[in-house]
């Protein structure tokens, strides 16, 4: 049997797939020739089995996995245990008596996998004799970005990793990651000492999902947008995050008192807590979650159909990352993002109390050009993750509506000479209100309803406002002056302006009433190149028996305290309710049916097919 014979095999009986995808066979081939790789690749991409496989398919060795995050560690290995294979962890959340069981187990080579966290694996590997440190096969470092001071994860503990290649130069070192420009990616092989590492970079595009930002909308305005927006959405799951905890919970009690059922989600909550909510979310019983970033993380939910930003992300990594948790199942979804002025100067404040005040603001201009942008979104996106992407993509906002420019000049006038008026001791919010001519009590006040400037730019909206303002900001007509009170300083170029002596173009804002696409042709629901021999593309799903499925997989979990996803993925489920599969063996080659799994469920979900078709 061939290398990738062998490989293949392990493939279907293990996870129940009967392909790689993209690079995944390339990756795993390196590996099992000791090359070093930096893989990048979008999340949900397929990452795990590329040094899944390699731990699998060594004789009697095993691979080192690296990973930060202790939930993350454990989902993975309840996932693989699941499939019958053997993956074990060791942390210092763990037992002295557990960890020394593992070890024992390491040295039998009755462990294919051993997840661990950084800091644990720097401790125990100089306690281990050379009997284990013989098999280790590969040492796979999962997020890897968190190794360098530009990434937008920096981790200390990352630092020491780097000891490895040193020690033992002859293990095959695999860096991954969902998220690096190319300086981080640089700073990882470096980091890593793995200087003539290969490069493996997947495309990041999710097509599927359609791009859309809202500017300048801010409180009711917004919050009204988001009603209109999950409304449409009705019965579909989807996040909402905000930026503080405060946030999540009022627009969580706000939605519910609408009758659009959502929770809260953030670090400060109890694990309890947290992991219900979760639970309820995977199960579909919640379809709105009100979250920080601390949602979704590890969670494998293919039938997101939406993601929300109420408040702009502090960089594009972020941004991306969370977008990608819509439509894992390559169904169309929606990302909307909101982009308001106000949280750009939260967001400025945040990232100048931070450790690498340079780094985070640099990353945080590009998250708002990206928001700013009147060039097609995706390219802008793609292209920011170095991926050439020459194209318009005809899936974002933009693409659908292109901006029109037309000669500003008069408008920026009206604003320079507002700020001018108010001896540049105003912040934008209040400039807009003395345009608007509103009888705030601190304009009248302030006597700011006495300038000549009061009420000049009545006939535009708030929020057209708020959005022109920022393309003058953005085009450098004024500066914010963050050392005093944020109020709006007139450039040598914004005097230009207001004098007459240059003219500029705005982009003419749209008042974007918050409509769902029109749902595209999109590559069959079970897709296709998942399933190479089998041919799905002239069945089509029943519904009805999907939504049995879903009960059965439920009640199955639940017998065995495990999340419904851990038994079946959805995508799992709708090529068994599109196949209908009645007996074992049909059942076992269904995607996602692997050896262990078809022994264990095929009777529960066979024996629900069957009574559906009788049914009907
Ligand atoms: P990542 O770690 O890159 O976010 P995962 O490794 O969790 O992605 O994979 C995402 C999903 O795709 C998982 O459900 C995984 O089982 C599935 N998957 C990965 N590789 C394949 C493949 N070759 N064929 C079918 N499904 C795959
Ligand atoms: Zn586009």
């Amino acid at each position: 049997m061939t290398r990738l014979e062998n490989a293949l095999m392990l493939l279907r009986s293990c996870y129940g797939y009967d392909s790689f995808r993209g690079h995944q066979w390339d990756i795993i081939d390196h590996t099992l020739d000791s090359g070093d790789s930096i893989v990048l690749m979008p999340t949900g991409g397929g990452k795990s089995l590329c040094f899944q496989i390699p731990g699998l398919m060594s004789e009697d060795g095993f691979a080192i996995v690296i990973s930060p995050l202790l939930a993350l560690m454990n989902d993975q290995i309840d996932a693989l245990q699941q499939n019958g294979v053997p993956a074990l962890a060791l942390n210092s959340e763990k037992s002295d008596t557990e960890n020394r069981q593992t070890v024992d187990l390491l040295m039998a080579g009755k462990v294919k996998l051993l997840y661990i966290s950084p800091e644990k694996l720097l401790t125990e590997i100089d306690r281990w004799s050379s009997a284990i440190t013989d098999r280790i096969c590969l040492f796979a470092v999962d997020e890897a970005h968190c190794i360098s001071q530009w990434g937008h994860d920096f981790r200390p503990e990352y630092t020491q990793l780097g000891t490895l290649k040193q020690r033992f130069p002859h293990i095959p070192v695999m860096a991954l990651t969902a998220t690096a420009d190319r300086i981080t990616r640089n700073d990882i092989a470096k980091q890593l000492h793995i200087p003539d590492a290969r490069l493996f970079i997947s495309s990041f595009d999710r097509p599927n999902i359609s791009l859309n930002v809202v500017q300048g909308s801010t409180g009711r305005v917004k919050f009204r947008q988001i009603v209109q927006f999950i409304n449409l959405h009705r019965g579909e799951s989807g996040i909402i995050y905000c930026l503080r905890r405060k946030d999540t919970e009022r627009m969580a009690a706000e939605l519910t008192r609408l009758g659009i059922k959502a929770e809260p989600f953030h670090a400060a909550m109890s694990v309890k807590e947290k992991t219900r909510i979760q639970r309820d979310f995977i199960n579909d019983d919640l379809k709105v979650v009100c979250a920080t970033i601390a949602f979704g993380m590890g969670i494998d939910k293919s039938n997101v159909r939406y993601v929300i930003h109420s408040n702009m992300p502090r960089n594009i990594e972020s941004y991306y990352q969370e977008i990608g948790r819509a439509g894992r199942d390559g169904l169309p979804a929606d990302a909307l993002l909101f982009y308001n002025y106000g949280d750009m100067v939260t967001l400025q404040h945040f990232a100048q109390q931070s450790g690498q005040v340079q780094v985070n603001m640099d990353k945080l201009k590009r998250m708002q050009q990206f928001a700013e942008s009147g060039v097609c979104r995706r390219r802008i996106l793609l292209n920011y993750f170095n991926e050439r992407f020459d194209h318009d993509c005809h899936n974002c906002d933009v693409c659908d509506n292109p901006p029109e420019r037309f000669d500003g000049s008069t408008l920026a006038q009206m604003a320079l000479s507002a700020i001018k008026r108010t001896e540049e001791q105003a912040g934008m919010y209040t400039i807009t209100d003395i345009l608007r001519g509103s009888n705030k009590s601190e304009l009248i006040e302030k006597g700011y309803d006495k300038l000549k400037t009061f009420g000049v730019g009545h006939d535009l909206g708030y929020a057209e406002w708020n959005a022109y303002l920022l393309q003058m900001l953005q085009l450098g007509l004024f500066d914010v002056a963050y050392d005093d009170n944020n109020h709006l300083k007139i450039t040598e170029y914004g005097n230009e302006v207001l004098y007459g002596r240059q003219k500029i173009q705005l982009n003419r804002y749209e008042r974007r009433d918050i409509r769902k696409r029109e749902p595209r042709p999109v590559e069959e629901p079970t897709i296709p190149d998942f399933t190479s021999t089998t041919t799905t593309t002239a069945k089509v799903m029943d519904k009805e028996l999907f939504e049995k499925l879903r009960d059965v997989r439920k009640a199955l979990a639940q017998a065995s305290h495990i999340a419904p996803y851990m038994v079946f993925s959805d995508k799992s489920l709708q090529a068994m309710a599109t196949e209908k599969p009645t007996t074992q063996a049909e059942f076992g080659i269904i995607y996602g049916v692997g050896t262990v799994k078809c022994q264990k469920y095929w009777r529960p979900f066979t024996a629900a097919i069957r009574d559906h078709l009788n049914h009907n």
